[in-house]
């Protein structure tokens, strides 16, 4: 099945084929990582560039990693250099990256809906790479294909996603991801951090750690996003890591297989132990990184496909 759109915006309104699709060339372009092979004849003579109005580590590098092992020529634009910041409207952006005849464009925003709206203004495709509380689509996948890695399958899987599901884009995308393929997906938090509407979604709402780790496949920890908070929604740090931070007597009410996953950044010691984040077998936290790059690599692939040829 081809990918619905021209765009990545969202998972949600992706379906299972659409999904296992990404998936399976993903997992192709991981085992061609791993051989150090590489393709890079797919994207040559294709312009990427990176605009990030949003600071970011691995998602902006890896886009940069993935679209130069397929051939493209990247380009990274980050808000501080850019005439954003001397005023220039999102849209008037949109038309100077169409006069540079842009093929693939992966934007980061603090807006929800922002590449959304750039999508429509712009000739590229446009990758969701995070916009505010929204989607983070390239997550889900990467957080998908880790977790099938390890697991064989997702349907059927208890996923518990804990902490601050409020503020959290990962946490919408890997719901919708999840629950499209068939996983049980639990939300574990306080009632500050996870949305009035989260039952709607098709996920069990916990507030106990204990409750909602128990018999989990997988453990899903996510940052505190203080920088999206207006109120006090968390007492102090170490009272939410008291209640809500993964150690291993937390831990222990998954199944002993169960594998822990972050999609960083990481707050040690608040939402995560770092003796749980740096264990050797349950902590799958560097594969996801890994996974991350052969993500992005299926995504520009299907996306590419069906741009016009090249100029
Ligand atoms: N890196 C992820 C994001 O951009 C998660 C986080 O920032 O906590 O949403």
């Amino acid at each position: 099945m081809s990918h619905p759109s021209k765009h990545l915006l969202a998972i949600e309104g992706l379906e299972p084929p659409h999904i296992a699709d990404l998936l399976d060339l993903a997992e192709s372009y991981a085992l061609l990582n791993r051989s150090g092979k590489t393709q890079r004849d797919l994207l040559k003579g294709r312009t990427l560039i990176n605009l990030f109005f949003e600071d970011s580590t691995r998602t902006r590098t890896s886009f940069e990693l993935a679209g130069k092992r397929l051939g493209a020529d990247v380009i990274n634009m980050s808000v501080s250099q850019s005439s954003v910041n001397k005023g220039e409207t999102l849209l008037d952006t949109a038309s100077t990256l169409n006069a540079m005849q842009c093929d693939l464009l992966v934007i980061r925003h603090a807006q929800s809906g922002a590449p959304a709206l750039l999508s429509q203004k712009v000739d590229a495709a446009v990758i969701n790479a995070g916009d505010g509380t929204h989607e983070h689509p390239t997550q889900a996948l990467l957080d998908a294909l880790t977790i099938r890695r390890h697991k064989g399958r997702l349907e059927g899987l208890v996923v518990a996603i804990c902490g601050d599901i409020a503020h959290s884009r990962v946490a919408r995308s890997n719901i919708h991801l999840l629950t499209t393929m068939g996983s049980r997906v639990r939300v574990v938090g306080p009632p500050t951090l996870i949305p009035a509407d989260a039952a709607r979604l098709g996920v069990e709402v916990f507030h106990d750690m204990k409750a909602g780790l128990a018999g989990a496949d997988v453990v899903m920890m996510l940052r505190l996003q203080r920088e999206r908070m207006s109120g006090g929604l968390v007492p102090s740090a170490r009272e939410f890591f008291r209640f809500y931070g993964l150690d291993a007597e937390k831990l222990a009410h998954a199944k002993d297989d169960s594998i822990v996953m972050h999609p960083g950044p990481m707050n040690r010691g608040v939402e995560i132990d770092s003796a749980i984040a740096d264990h050797p077998t349950r902590s799958v936290i560097g594969e996801q990184v890994e996974m991350g790059v052969a993500c992005r690599m299926a995504v520009l692939d299907i996306l590419a496909r069906r741009l016009p040829r090249n100029r």
